[in-house]
């Protein structure tokens, strides 16, 4: 006898503790038969209540009585989805098989419903933990599980990746595999794999979902990593309306690898330079750290300047600029030898770890003797560098690189052009600093030489001011020294909160100055040191209502390295301003953050990419940029984007192409005082 051409296979039980048996070894049972009566007058009941108790849904029940009067009642039939009960003289051979063909057909229904739901929970799962390392696989395996419960199958399939190599040569490698094809798990598709499969995966051209030779396959292209092939097994028609969700779905799933790659993509970046491709300073840190776990006596590093950068951009452009520096990294890679690491840490600066042999005066001099040859253009370079040993400066990374950042900006000052040791005078330096800070710390108190600045924030399309970014501006001795100078200084002195204070009262002032006009909002910087200490949202929050400031006339900016570092507590403290309804924005997305694990976490509305990379934007370019990355992260977490450092036009055009609705940059307006700003930019 067969159903839905299949043979009935029939499994006997003379007891409910044999009924049990067969349940616990056989999987797939279809239907039971059930008599009411077996070891007592109502074994039979029992065993359906303890079989769906037990989580037995899917199996449909067909009860069977000689007596009536044990014909269960009604409630019991719906309570325990019993799918039919008959009498057995009311059992002919026509009844039997019709109960058992409808039995059989709702538990393929049961099954195939459940087996969605099992895909779709693997890929609700996998997007929860995009994140996580092992989410690529989870999420393969959710689409294989997904596209074979759609159709009604198994899922037998495998995911393949394809990668081209340095010789331009396509590589496919399974990297997901589910059920029979388990076994090509980390192979390669080539002559050797099964050709049907092959000849699918080497064929990309045609639209999703491709239904061939009883299996269903998709193509995936990502704008950043390779493209993705998913193959299922399906020995069966596919119908029309499974088609339609097929396809639905697979444009869902391109958007999920999409995300994937994205992701994996900015957590390499978490080492890289966005523009010469090389490591950058988190990678140099990281290395020193290595390097002072092994104790080596003799190891060393410098930091190198290359001098005049800006001019080299202002003269051939910053595409010339960005190869002239590729070239010197090479050269320095080149004539070190095994065993030196390079990095760039600042626009025009490089980072150097090494040892005696390897790294030397000698190393710089050999890379800028000659003039370098870019884009046809020959450019002569000269370098400042410091040459540090290890054991001459503090241990940790981070004390070691700020030592040899003052030792180079005194090189800098006092022999241009020359490459020296660090030494005993650069030691001045550090006086520098701590003279800054003795002022700093006067200025505080008196409020002299201190002003705030306010830079426009302009929406791309129209050109109007949407808000502004308030900078601190201090004068010592008639000197302007540079936030970037000072804050550090300051965070180092514990003096941030009162310049915090100090600018939160002068926009204060401005905002009350405006009552009656349009409210603008205006981000105040926060300060690392400012995150880290208890209580500071509580602070911050009544200083703020003190000024008589809103969320409609203050907003928050803080960078990432500030959130990244000290991940909860700083998470905290953000949303105690944000619970307040104070927007906050994530400052220089994108240089050198030191992870992605949190973002999804952190309370954020704003987005502001760096300028690292909004530089290199050009229109060939503008669609695989960094930027373009960035933008879509802030349209994939639904937050707004800033893009700063906008200075030139062009810039501004691929902005608004790319999607980001505002801009800060010298092209936009430049910081001016902020007794300036509303007569600069609001009135005009
Ligand atoms: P930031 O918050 O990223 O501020 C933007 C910086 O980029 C400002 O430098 C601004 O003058 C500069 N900038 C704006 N447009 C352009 C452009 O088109 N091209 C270029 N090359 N630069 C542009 P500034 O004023 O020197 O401040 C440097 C950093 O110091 C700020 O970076 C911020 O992190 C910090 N800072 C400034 N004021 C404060 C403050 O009140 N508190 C704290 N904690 N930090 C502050
Ligand atoms: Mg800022
Ligand atoms: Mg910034």
């Amino acid at each position: 006898m067969t159903i839905f051409d299949r043979p009935l296979e029939l499994l006997h039980a003379h007891s409910v503790a044999e009924a049990w048996d067969q349940v616990r070894r056989h999987t797939d049972i279809a239907v039971g038969l059930i008599d009411v009566v077996m070891e007592t007058p109502d074994a039979g009941l029992a065993l359906v209540r303890d079989l769906r108790e037990k989580g037995y849904r899917e199996m449909r029940l067909v009860l069977r009585t000689g007596q009536p009067g044990y014909a269960p009642e009604l409630a019991v039939i719906s309570a325990y989805e019993i799918d039919d009960y008959r009498t057995k003289d009311e059992i002919t051979q026509t009844r039997l098989i019709t109960v058992l063909t409808g039995a059989i057909r709702s538990f393929e229904h049961l099954r195939r419903i459940s087996h969605n739901r099992a895909g779709l929970e693997m890929i609700v799962k996998s997007a929860n933990r995009l994140f996580q390392r092992t989410n690529f696989e989870l999420f393969c395996q959710g689409v294989l599980t997904q596209v074979a419960s759609l159709v009604g199958v198994e899922p037998h399939g495998l995911v393949c990746a394809k990668t081209v190599g340095a010789d331009g040569v396509d590589t496919c490698r399974v990297v997901s595999a589910v059920g029979r094809l388990q076994y090509t798990l980390g192979s390669v598709v080539d002559s050797a794999f099964d050709p049907a499969i092959a000849a699918l995966c080497h064929d990309p051209d045609q639209p999703n979902p491709i239904i061939r030779n009883g299996a269903i396959a998709f193509h995936f292209a990502s704008s950043v990593e390779g493209r993705l092939f998913v193959y299922v097994e399906a020995d069966c028609e596919v119908a029309e309306e499974d088609l339609s969700l097929l396809a639905l779905f697979s444009t869902n799933i391109s958007v999920g690898f999409e995300n994937l790659s994205l992701i994996a993509r900015l957590d390499r970046l978490a080492y890289i330079d966005p523009v010469l491709e090389i490591p950058n300073l988190n990678a140099f840190e990281a290395a020193l750290e290595v390097q002072r776990t092994k104790l080596a006596p003799a190891a060393r590093m410098a930091l190198m300047s290359v001098d005049s950068y800006d001019s080299i951009v202002a003269v051939h452009g910053p595409h010339t600029a960005h190869l002239l520096l590729r070239a010197v990294y090479r050269a320095l890679i080149e004539n070190g030898g095994e065993g030196l690491i390079a990095a760039r840490i600042g626009d025009d600066t490089f980072a150097l770890l090494g040892d005696e042999t390897s790294l030397d005066a000698g190393l710089v001099n050999r890379a800028i003797e000659r003039p370098y040859t870019v884009d046809g253009i020959e450019i002569a370079v000269s370098a400042t560098a410091t040459l540090i040993n290890l054991a001459d400066v503090a241990a940790d990374p981070s004390e070691a690189m700020r030592s040899a950042s003052s030792a180079l900006l005194h090189v800098e000052r006092t022999h241009r052009g020359q490459v020296l040791p660090y030494n005993t005078a650069m030691r001045a330096d550090v006086d520098r600093r701590f003279g800054l800070l003795t002022s700093l710390r006067r200025a505080v108190n008196s409020g002299e030489g201190l002003s705030v600045a306010l830079q426009p924030k302009v929406h791309l399309g129209t050109r109007r001011v949407v808000g502004a970014e308030a900078l601190l501006r201090w004068t010592r001795e008639g000197e302007a020294v540079s936030p970037a100078e000072f804050i550090p200084i300051a965070e180092s002195g514990g003096l941030t909160q009162p310049l915090t204070d100090f600018v939160v009262d002068t926009v204060g002032r401005w905002a009350r100055a405006r009552t009656g006009l349009l409210p603008l909002p205006v981000a105040i910087n926060l300060s690392m040191a400012d995150l880290n200490n208890p209580g500071f949202a509580r602070r911050l929050l009544s200083r703020v209502a003190l000024a008589e400031l809103t969320p409609e006339t203050v907003e928050f900016e803080v960078t990432e390295g500030v959130v990244m570092q000290n991940a909860m507590w700083a998470i905290n403290q953000l949303q105690a301003l944000k619970s307040e309804g104070f927007k906050i924005a994530l400052d220089d997305f994108g240089s050198g953050y030191s992870s992605l694990g949190y973002f999804d976490r952190l309370p954020i509305d704003t987005l502001k990419i760096d300028r690292a990379f909004v530089a290199p934007l050009t229109v060939a370019s503008a669609r695989h940029s960094l930027a373009a990355i960035a933008v879509n992260m802030a349209s994939i977490y639904n937050v707004g984007c800033v893009a700063e450092g906008v200075e030139t036009a062009e810039q501004c055009q691929i902005l608004e192409f790319l999607g980001c609705p505002v801009g800060q940059g010298y092209f936009l307006g430049r910081p001016v005082p902020i007794g300036e700003f509303a007569a600069k930019f609001l009135e005009a």
